[in-house]
């Protein structure tokens, strides 16, 4: 009998955060379950195994407690304690034996324990034939950590050798718990507890961010998904023998891939791996079998100019120092640092590398160890099992599955495998040239997901005026009682072409217009595409400042405005103003013919300067030609079908390219455009009902808006139901899918369709097309933003410009047709923008967004969030105009700005 029964015992410190945090889990869980077989080469004799344990249980204290909560916390008794079983499981009559003995011990390691009733232990031998058999160990890790396994394993392997050689064993070789636990609470009363305190908080002193290989899992999981490398993998036995020749542990080349792995998907820089480390510094513990491990954070600094061999050094180097401090528990440190995080560590992924003694023989016959499970462990843990019994290194996997299913472990697997053989082949290259990719994943990324389909070329004004031919009489535009027909609309743009012509418009230059939304501004776009000439947006209600800046930097050729808003344009202004609606300009615009103009923009000049500022930084004015505009519409034209019947309205303002979108989806179909005037424009209930009165067909709308012709809709149901919109276009900034399960379910029976189109100026207005559904309206649904485009390509890259892999977030650039020439007047900043594409032709170009995404393994982009979005702010860049309130000293940042965007009636947006 045990030394210690009846005795009542604290618990350890790595017990306690068991305790407490199984208390916090609240149900019968099963993630503190640990377990592993070892595989006998040789016939057991199932009485004298089951004999050999009992002997071992009885030794091991940890073994025979009972954990209950008292006054003064929770404590643990040692009882005598027998009432346990040790089936036999005789498998060897099933087709496939290993199939059912590995189903049997996952179904084991799954079960929940009681800690109040026990066992916290389970065993079985499991018979796959007469010479061939499992023993399977499982405990609840507040008894028992992995190194604690391998001690019980020797023991057990000593006796049963013993016993099946009549021969006497050795006395009981273990420590008991109280020492475990009298270790344990002089540690933490010692210096070298305040000493390795402050190592770890001096370290982590700067609050690193700690990044993630993936999501923050919501909660903990009923289970993990494991994976384990199923044979000796080549790459293993490499890397043990680059480390002989590099005079290396192996160890720690892993440890530096596993950093390198997490550097290459992430882009960081400063990366903390998860360490377990045994915490078995002194000879007492190293004999114990219980729970001491302690998992801490390993911190290593990764560049992508380094060489592997550099990391390597390094990593040899922290780990040294980690071990020195290993026995200050990382839950302290976590709660040292106020990192909150109650599933597992907060440090992941986790690089565990476990390297005990295995090399056993059961009366005689030789065995092999097998990780079943190691236990909760956060998200994502790579596993590493080094027996010292002459066998290859065994890798590991286990995810939390909500945040890392099956198929991903698989592919993080085998491409953490690619690099583990990059690293050790060749340690002297820069781990930023390391390719991540298989051929497979490649031609995947490069041909499955790409596109190239080329769309005849054409210019603008030339495809309305034969749309003018083929249906004259058909309404082309309204705003507010102003109608005009095809033919009307393309008499007075013709008017004011020749005028404009006669004023030197042409080619290459660039008219400024300031005008209020109504028809005349549909007229005046028109009439300067006609000339040849781009026009610039100037919208009258952006501050003085910016428009002055605008027709300073531009610089247009001619102002045309009206006498709406010429009082808004600045006074000192040098540019040539013509007043629409000035007597002097009708009455000379009546002089003019109304044919069509023979001067005719080629594809490639431009038809607009749109100006756009990013989150920071002067305003930069984009250039979009005539064909950039033309293609996205032939692209495009199979996903929506757009035609005659349709109804669109100009929404947006013309200084927002989604205007664009609006009046050419309208104009170069035969549809009809209504132009919402200013103030419907602002009110979701008036939106609603010029939606319903007009028929509106399609309707394109930032998210934020969106909302609140959601709630309009909610509020005025009935007006809602008579709406006869065939397709809503979100673009502009990041759809909330969740957002959207409203409006499904009050449009269940009959919906338009919605897409969602991420798109960007400098890139002609969309970039990839999602067709929504129910399902993607749901929480916590990720924001898909689809395919491209079919004439662009896109490219999820890392801060190198290699290719990311699938699943992986990365920064999204785009090539193709609807390329932007540029910024005008700043060759810097557009060569910053526009890089050279390494995927395309020579001379190709893409478009570097600094928008995260990453794509599904179905092939359609995720979008993520902004690359510089330090605080979490998603997809904005400040407009003209917009902001309404500075914020100081916003968390994280040293300004914020709340703005609200007058082309995006109420939607307001923080920003830093
Ligand atoms: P702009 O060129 O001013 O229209 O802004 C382009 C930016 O808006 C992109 O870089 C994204 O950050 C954001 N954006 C546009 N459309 C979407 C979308 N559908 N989902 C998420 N972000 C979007
Ligand atoms: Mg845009």
């Amino acid at each position: 009998m045990p030394s210690s029964d009846g005795l009542i015992l604290p618990l350890s410190a790595a017990q306690c955060e068991i305790w407490f945090a199984e208390q916090r889990l609240n149900t019968a869980n099963r993630v503190y379950k640990l377990g592993e077989y070892i595989e006998i080469y040789g016939p057991v004799d199932p009485v004298l195994f089951e004999t050999t344990l009992r002997r071992v249980v009885r030794e091991v204290d940890s073994l025979h407690v009972l954990f209950a909560e008292s006054g003064e916390g929770p404590q643990q008794v040692v009882e005598a304690f027998s009432g346990w079983l040790m089936p036999v499981v005789d498998v060897s009559e099933e087709p496939d034996p290993r199939t059912a003995a590995l189903a049997w011990m996952t179904a084991d390691v799954a079960r929940p324990m009681d800690l109040t009733r026990g066992p916290l232990f389970s065993y079985a031998l499991i018979k796959l034939r007469s010479d061939r058999f499992l023993w399977y160990q499982g405990y609840h890790h507040i008894v028992m950590d992995m190194f604690g396994f391998s001690l019980i394993a020797r023991r057990v392997a000593d006796i049963y050798t013993a016993l099946a050689h009549g021969l006497a064993c050795n006395e009981n070789v273990f420590a008991s718990l109280r020492q475990l636990l009298d270790s344990d609470s002089s540690y933490r009363a010692s210096d070298r507890f305040t000493q390795d305190r402050a190592y770890w908080v001096e370290r982590f002193a700067d609050r690193p961010e700690l990044v993630r290989l993936v999501d923050r899992p919501s909660g903990t999981p009923a289970s993990f998904v494991h994976r384990t490398a199923a044979s000796a993998l080549s790459g293993t036995d490499k890397l043990r023998e680059a480390a002989r020749r590099t005079g290396v542990r192996w160890s720690r080349i892993m440890i530096a891939a596993t950093a390198v792995y997490v550097h290459r998907l992430t882009s960081a820089r400063d990366v903390v791996l998860g360490f377990p480390v045994t915490g078995r510094q002194d000879s007492v513990l190293r004999r114990v079998p219980g729970m001491v491990s302690n998992v801490l954070p390993l911190r290593l600094s990764v560049h992508p100019h380094m060489s592997s061999s550099e990391l390597i050094a390094r990593t040899e180097e922290e780990v040294r120092q980690v071990l020195v401090h290993q026995r200050y528990r990382g839950e302290d440190l976590r709660r040292d640092l106020s990192l909150s995080d109650n599933i597992g560590t907060s440090f992941t992924p986790l690089i565990n590398i476990m390297s005990f003694d295995y090399d056993l023989r059961f009366a005689g016959y030789r065995a092999a160890a097998r990780n079943l499970s190691v236990g909760l462990i956060g998200d994502l843990s790579i596993i590493v099992c080094d027996r010292r019994d002459g066998s290859s290194l065994q890798i590991g996997w286990q995810s939390h599955p909500e945040v890392c299913g099956t198929d991903d472990l698989a592919a993080h697997q085998q491409r953490f495998l690619n690099l583990l053989e990059a690293v050790v082949a060749d340690p002297d290259q820069p781990v930023g040239s390391i390719d991540l990719l298989s051929a497979q994943e490649r031609h995947q990324l490069l041909v499955d997901y790409t596109t190239t389909t080329p769309i005849p070329t054409a210019c603008l004004p030339e495809l309305f005026q034969t749309q003018v031919a083929a249906t004259p009489e058909a309404i082309a535009v309204i705003c507010g009682d102003t109608t005009l027909t095809y033919a009307q609309l393309n008499t007075q743009a013709n008017h004011l072409a020749h005028t404009l012509i006669t004023h030197g418009v042409g080619p290459e230059q660039i008219v400024a217009l300031a005008l209020p939304r109504s028809v005349e501004l549909i007229v005046a776009i028109l009439a300067v595409l006609k000339t040849g000439a781009a026009y610039l947006p100037i919208d009258p209600d952006y501050p003085p400042a910016r428009l002055e800046f605008m027709l300073h930097d531009a610089p247009p050729t001619l102002l045309l405005s009206s006498t709406q808003t010429i009082g808004r344009i600045p006074p000192d202004t040098t540019t040539p103003q013509l007043i629409l609606d000035s007597p002097d300009t009708i009455h000379a615009l009546r002089k003019y013919p109304d044919t069509n103009p023979t001067t005719r923009p080629l594809p490639q000049h431009p038809a607009y300067l749109i100006y756009t500022s990013g989150s920071t930084g002067t305003p930069k004015g984009v250039l979009i030609a005539h064909q950039n505009v033309v293609r996205l519409f032939g692209a495009t034209q199979h996903l929506f079908d757009f035609n005659a019947d349709d109804v669109w309205t100009l929404f947006h303002s013309y200084a927002f390219d989604f205007s664009v979108w609006e009046i050419w989806g309208a104009l170069l179909h035969g549809g009809r455009l209504i132009v919402v005037p200013y103030e419907v424009s602002r009110s979701p209930r008036q939106l609603l009902h010029l939606l319903a009165n007009e028929g509106v067909t399609v309707l394109n709308q930032t998210p934020s808006a969106f909302y609140q012709l959601m709630q309009a809709d909610q509020d005025n149901p009935a007006v809602g139901q008579s709406l006869a919109l065939r397709i809503v276009v979100f673009g502009g900034e990041a759809l909330e899918p969740a957002h959207l399960s409203d409006w499904y379910q009050r449009h269940s029976a009959q919906t338009p369709t919605l897409v969602n189109m991420y798109g960007i100026t400098e890139t002609t207005v969309h970039v990839t097309y999602a067709a929504l559904d129910p399902d993607h309206a749901v929480t916590g649904a990720p924001n898909v933003i689809g395919t491209s485009i079919p004439d662009l390509q896109l490219y999820v890259l890392d801060a190198g410009l290699g290719l990311v892999p699938v699943g992986v977030a990365g920064e999204l650039y785009v090539a193709g047709a609807g390329l932007a020439r540029g910024y005008v007047g700043r060759p810097g900043l557009t060569a910053e923008r526009f890089v050279a594409c390494p995927f395309g032709g020579s001379g190709e170009r893409m478009y570097r967004t600094g928008d995260l995404v990453r794509w599904n393994p179905d092939g359609v982009l995720v979008f993520v969030g902004r690359v510089d979005d330090q605080v979490k702010i998603r997809g904005f860049r400040i407009e003209p105009g917009e902001i309404e309130a500075v914020l100081a000293g916003h968390p994280g940042v040293a300004q914020a700005a709340v703005i609200a965007r007058e082309d995006r009636p109420g939607d307001k947006r923080l920003v830093a």
